[in-house]
Order: structure tokens, then C-alpha cells, then sequence
């Protein structure tokens, strides 16, 4: 069988020393999705990978494979760009750690998802840039949420279609990923965690905004934090675990913001 070569864009989720000289390589590519890579010799400064193969680098690759079961080899990677302050700044590092160790826990190999990687693309774009880091795991969770099929639904009531709007209070389900009306809560023992109208009209607009469109969106603290407290706590209903990162994240924060775990 002769080998395919892939050409394609993606960007390092991880790396992993191999014998004496080599590098295992988690990338997320534009075609592919997932995809596990050997660069044979990168860690003897071969020129054609020096200071390329760091985490969160953004590459374009050229990768063989032998046949549809062995591991790629990485034959050529150019850098697009380096993203170095999500490795340099410590609250854009850890807010870069929690979107990667989401996707690595909700993503498998090899199955393509072009609207992920330019989610992935966008949040580590912008951490690189000025948009506060909050803002980017926050809008980074919500929308992929969606794209791995857990859409949080915000548009009414899940138990008795009571639409959502500015003036009422919603609890959110991480059970069902949808609200649930102060009514139900009380009447019908549903549970949720507390939305107010404000932020479900802001999570509506950015879960169906253009990507590119999404930095201008202005958030109120108050309801990052209220965004950011659902939305860790369904991702780890959806992921039947903890995200480790976001204990990192939550002590890169000043001592006068919420603590949005104490929110209930
Ligand atoms: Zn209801």
C-alpha cells in the first residue's frame, strides 16, 4: 500500500518526549481533526523543527502515513504563528490549559471537525491578543459545547416552554443543558443553577454570532461569571469528569472577583 500524504493547517495540543530523540504530537488539524504525529529527531534541533514544535504552535504540516493504522510521521511543518503569550503569561496560559484539556477529553483522532478547530483557532487567536482570558474559556465552552452536540438550550423553560427574557430569573439544568423557569423549580422539584435574564441574552446572541464578530461582544462581569459557572459545571456533566485546569484558572484571579464556584 503506498503512503498518503496529508497536507494541511493545525495547531500543537500536545507533546510527549519519545525515545532518544523523537516527539509525539497531538495536533488539531483544519483536515483530519485529531491526529497523533512522530517528528523523528526533533528533539536534535533538526533545523527544519526548530522552535516550531511547541505547544499551541500554529503550523502548517505535511504528514505521511504508511497505511491507515500506523502513527503519521511529521516530514515538514512551517509556523504560522507561535501564539508565545499563551506559554509566557500565566492567566492566558491557564486559560489556554482548560480549552485544551476540553478539547482533548471531548475530541477523538481522526474525526474532521472543521467548525472546532476554528473555534480553537479563534480562542487561542485571541488569547494571544487582548481580549480578557475569561471571556475567551467562556465563549470558547459555549460554542463548542454545541459542536460536539450538547447545545446548551437557552430560548425557554425545557419543562413547560416558559420563553426566557430580561425580566425573569432562570435556573439552568446541567442534566437536561437547558433552563428551567422559577415556576418549575418550585412546582416540579426541577433543580438549576441560577441564570439571570441579562446573561441568557448574552449567551443567545453568542452562541449564533459569526465567529469573527464574536470579540466585540461586551460581557459584564457579572454575567462572565454567571456564564462561566454553568458552563464548567455542565461541561463536566457532558464530560463525566473535572476539568483539572480550572482549579489553575481560579487562582489566577484577583481576590475581589467571584469566585463562581460558590455560586449555587
Ligand atoms: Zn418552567
Amino acid at each position: 500500500m503506498n503512503p498518503t500524504i496529508r497536507e494541511t493547517d493545525g495547531i500543537i495540543l500536545d507533546t510527549r518526549e519519545h525515545g532518544e530523540s523523537d516527539l509525539i504530537l497531538t495536533i488539531f488539524c483544519r483536515d483530519g481533526g485529531r491526529s497523533t504525529a512522530i517528528a523523528k529527531g526533533a528533539r536534535k534541533s533538526l533545523r527544519r523543527f526548530v522552535n516550531k514544535l511547541e505547544l499551541y504552535s500554529f503550523l502548517h504540516v505535511t504528514l505521511r502515513q504508511r497505511n491507515p493504522n500506523s502513527m503519521a510521521l511529521l516530514e515538514e511543518a512551517e509556523l504560522h504563528a507561535g501564539f508565545i503569550r499563551l506559554r509566557k503569561d500565566i492567566q492566558r496560559y491557564t486559560a489556554a490549559s482548560v480549552i485544551r484539556e476540553f478539547t482533548l477529553l471531548a475530541t477523538r483522532e481522526g474525526e474532521a471537525d472543521e467548525r472546532s478547530y476554528a473555534l480553537l483557532l479563534w480562542a487561542f487567536h485571541h488569547l494571544d491578543r487582548e481580549m480578557p482570558h475569561l471571556q475567551v474559556v467562556m465563549l470558547f465552552l459555549l460554542r463548542f459545547h454545541d459542536y460536539i452536540g450538547y447545545r446548551p438550550e437557552l430560548s425557554s423553560c425545557f419543562h413547560c416552554g416558559n420563553p426566557a427574557d430580561t425580566r425573569k430569573v432562570f435556573g439552568f439544568s446541567t442534566v437536561y443543558g437547558g433552563l428551567v423557569c422559577n415556576s418549575c423549580v418550585s412546582t416540579n422539584n426541577r433543580s438549576g443553577i441560577r441564570l439571570s435574564g441579562h446573561t441568557i441574552m448574552m449567551l443567545q446572541a453568542a452562541q449564533d454570532m459569526p465567529l469573527k464578530d464574536l470579540y466585540r461582544l461586551e460581557i459584564p462581569e457579572q454575567q462572565l461569571y454567571e456564564a462561566l459557572n454553568i458552563l464548567h459545571r455542565y461541561g463536566r456533566h457532558v464530560l463525566g469528569r473535572d476539568i483539572i485546569s480550572w482549579t489553575m484558572l481560579r487562582s489566577t484571579l484577583q481576590a475581589r472577583t467571584i469566585d463562581w464556584d460558590i455560586q449555587r
